[in-house]
């Protein structure tokens, strides 16, 4: 485990047009800027880019599976199977998901699943057991409900990385006021590791690094 983002195997800082950006090694997915086989990972259009970006502690280094829930495109995801091993990728809306499966045509370790994160047991015989990590952007209602639902797949050692939009749950109520209650709903199956918000990156959300008890 490592809080220096240049030990990541796989994702650096690279310079473009002079420019220090968080980068990956593999096929473009989105427009983004390529260099030499890097493509830029932008942080304004990924939370997990943004939680590296503001560098929280997430635990990778590089390798690991990982069960992505919140898929959509392919935009992050397909960064995440740049650097890590087989990389299940759960999205519910057939649109994105043709999308998605375009993107994994050129990376052989992704996997999309075309179901409902909210059902685990429908994807319970695809995915392996034991995940080193669990990335989950849902951005819906009850998103400490579908991370405690997800628990089962993660390794005992494993990580949670959560974004949460607060909007997503009430878009009346104060962000904090949500955030704390989503952290009391994780707290029957996580511990909670590290929080900060990524506003910088992205309005009302926070990003979690949590453990499974
Ligand atoms: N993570 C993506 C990225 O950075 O490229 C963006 C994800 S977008 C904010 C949230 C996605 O979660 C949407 O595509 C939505 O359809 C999906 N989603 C919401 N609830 C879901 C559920 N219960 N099961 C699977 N996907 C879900």
């Amino acid at each position: 485990m490592t809080a220096d983002l240049d030990l990541l195997d796989g994702v650096e800082r690279r310079s473009f047009d002079g420019n220090e950006r968080l980068a990956t090694r593999g096929e473009p997915v989105y427009g983004e800027p390529t260099k030499d086989g890097w493509r830029v990972w932008d942080a304004g259009r990924s939370k997990l880019g943004a939680m590296l970006e503001l560098r929280m502690e997430t635990g990778l280094e590089g390798g690991e599976t990982v069960l992505y829930l919140g898929a959509a495109s392919g935009t992050t995801v397909s960064h995440v199977a740049d650097f890590s091993g087989p990389t299940y990728a759960v999205e519910f809306a057939p649109r994105p998901v043709r999308d998605l499966v375009g993107v994994a045509e050129a990376r052989d370790n992704l996997f999309p699943l075309l179901k409902d994160a909210r059902d685990p047991a429908s994807y319970a015989h695809v995915v392996e057991s034991d995940v080193d990590c669990i990335v989950m952007d849902v951005a819906t209602r009850g998103q400490a409900d579908v991370a405690n639902r997800n628990r089962q797949f993660l390794a005992d050692d494993g990580r949670l990385l959560m974004a949460v939009k607060a909007r997503s749950e009430d878009v009346t109520a104060d962000p904090d006021d949500v955030f704390d209650d989503v952290l009391d709903s994780l707290e029957s199956s996580y511990e909670i590791l590290e929080t900060t918000r990524l506003d910088r990156f992205h309005t009302d959300h926070l990003g979690i690094v949590a453990r499974p008890k």
